[in-house]
């Protein structure tokens, strides 16, 4: 045990912080074993479309001709097990790269089906799903609908079925992570009966899944089982830690070369854009993005240890399946809501200093807390954490760039827990 020697860490919790991770040590090995596999994946791609220094180079201007885009975009392509891929820091955010995909594929009159209940905050003005949000889908004439998740918080495969073989959708939309919501996140093999579900039922229609914190947690991804597209962003999981931002999207060619013309313009699609000097960081970034992302699900895996063992309800729990790298641990109390950002801050590598407070943040109904120190600023592969102060005082984590580190950091916010206690 090492931990103690750098931070003080009370006694019957570094009791825990053994059992907890005794707990982990299996898991952690298959956690291992999915990295590998990942990082092969990834290493083999690198070395299948020959990347060299000269890829780093970056270009200005109109972008004609970058040659290190272009491998970039075959070896993104190649580790989705994807047709195509565009992968640029053009992209603003996860959200603006899920509507660059959108709206690439979609035209007035179309039909989107959301398989998996409401979609992720942000995205639900992208469709115009309560109101029609001007430059929304629904102001463009592109009707929403949804199938409701069931009670249990998975997929209601019958209604899917049925919907689609009453009506003519172009798209089926699949959420895979959980976002900020209790449902479970899907897994690699719900999302594989989900799309054989929508081509058995309806080949035509377009399968485009929100990849966002699912890269690389399984061996496979979304495009390997089915999806048509799938989009996501570089400040989160694909990124590794390095791209400073940006976002991909993945899939069938011809539906990738559609999103291009929306990013750039109609009948210019990928040709243009240029790197600046961003190249290598997406190139070294998505390297790195396997092993970084075994890190983070790490850590995530020993949070629902140590806070299980604390009393505490976890979900996912420590033994169950994951698909993304998003853990909530339920703190009862608003102190302990707090307590847990403000002790979780204390162990980021920037900005340990800063006391983290509730706030009305835009949006949000209740006062947000949320702890980050990151090297990039709301970089959620990073170890973060966030909820709203309204029972169950739930907080949503995830990220870590390295085990020991995250390990730290978590233990950090059990012990500010403890602290505020005993006051
Ligand atoms: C993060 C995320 C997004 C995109 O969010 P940004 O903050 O815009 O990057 C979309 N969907 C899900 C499920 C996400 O987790």
């Amino acid at each position: 045990m090492n931990v103690n020697e750098f931070f003080k860490i009370d006694n019957s919790l570094l009791e825990l912080d053994k059992k907890a991770q005794d707990s982990c040590k299996d898991i952690f090995e298959k956690i291992d074993a999915t990295t590998e596999y990942n990082q092969l994946k990834v290493l083999k791609a690198f070395i299948d479309n020959g990347v060299s220094e000269a890829s780093f180079a970056g270009s200005t201007g109109y972008g004609y001709d970058d040659r290190g885009r272009e491998i970039l975009e075959r070896v993104m392509a190649d580790c989705m097990g994807a047709e195509d891929s565009i992968m640029r820091h053009n992209f603003v955010s996860g959200t603006h790269t899920l509507t660059v995909a959108l709206f690439g594929v979609l035209r007035p009159g179309d039909k989107v089906l959301v398989l998996t209940g409401r979609p992720y905050d942000t995205i639900t003005g992208v469709f115009g799903i309560d109101e029609k949000t001007d430059g929304s889908l629904s102001d463009f004439g592109v009707e929403y609908h949804q199938v409701d998740l069931k009670a249990d918080g998975t997929p209601n495969h019958e209604e899917i079925k049925n919907r689609l073989e009453n009506e003519n959708f172009k798209m089926a939309y699949i959420q895979r992570s959980r976002g900020y919501s209790t449902r479970p996140t899907l897994t690699i093999d719900d999302i594989e009966v989900l799309c054989n579900i929508v081509k058995s039922t309806s080949p035509d229609t377009v399968i485009m899944v929100d990849n966002c914190y699912g890269e690389f947690v399984e061996k496979k991804e979304p495009t390997e089982v089915g999806a048509d597209l799938i989009a996501g962003s570089l400040i989160k999981n694909p990124g590794g830690g390095i791209a400073p931002t940006g976002g991909y999207i993945a899939g069938r060619k011809d539906l990738v070369e559609r999103c291009a013309c929306r990013l750039t313009c109609p009948g210019v699609g990928k040709e243009v854009g240029a790197t600046l000097g961003h190249s290598r960081e997406l190139y070294l970034g998505l390297f790195s993005a396997p092993h970084v992302v075994g890190e983070a699900l790490k850590t995530a895996v020993y949070a629902s240890a140590l806070f299980g063992l604390m009393g505490y309800k976890v979900s996912p729990e420590v033994n169950e399946n994951r698909g993304d790298i998003i853990q909530c641990v339920t703190l009862d109390t608003a102190e302990n809501l707090v307590a847990f950002c403000q002790g979780m801050q204390s162990g980021a590598p920037v900005d340990s200093f800063v006391v983290p407070e509730p706030w009305d943040m835009p949006g949000y109904t209740d006062p947000v807390i949320m702890a980050a120190g990151a090297f990039t600023l709301g970089a959620s592969i990073e170890l973060s954490a966030d909820g709203p102060l309204r029972p169950p005082y739930a907080a949503w984590m995830q990220g870590g760039l390295n085990f020991h580190s995250a390990h730290a950091g978590v233990l950090l916010a059990a012990q500010k827990m403890l602290e505020k206690k005993g006051n």
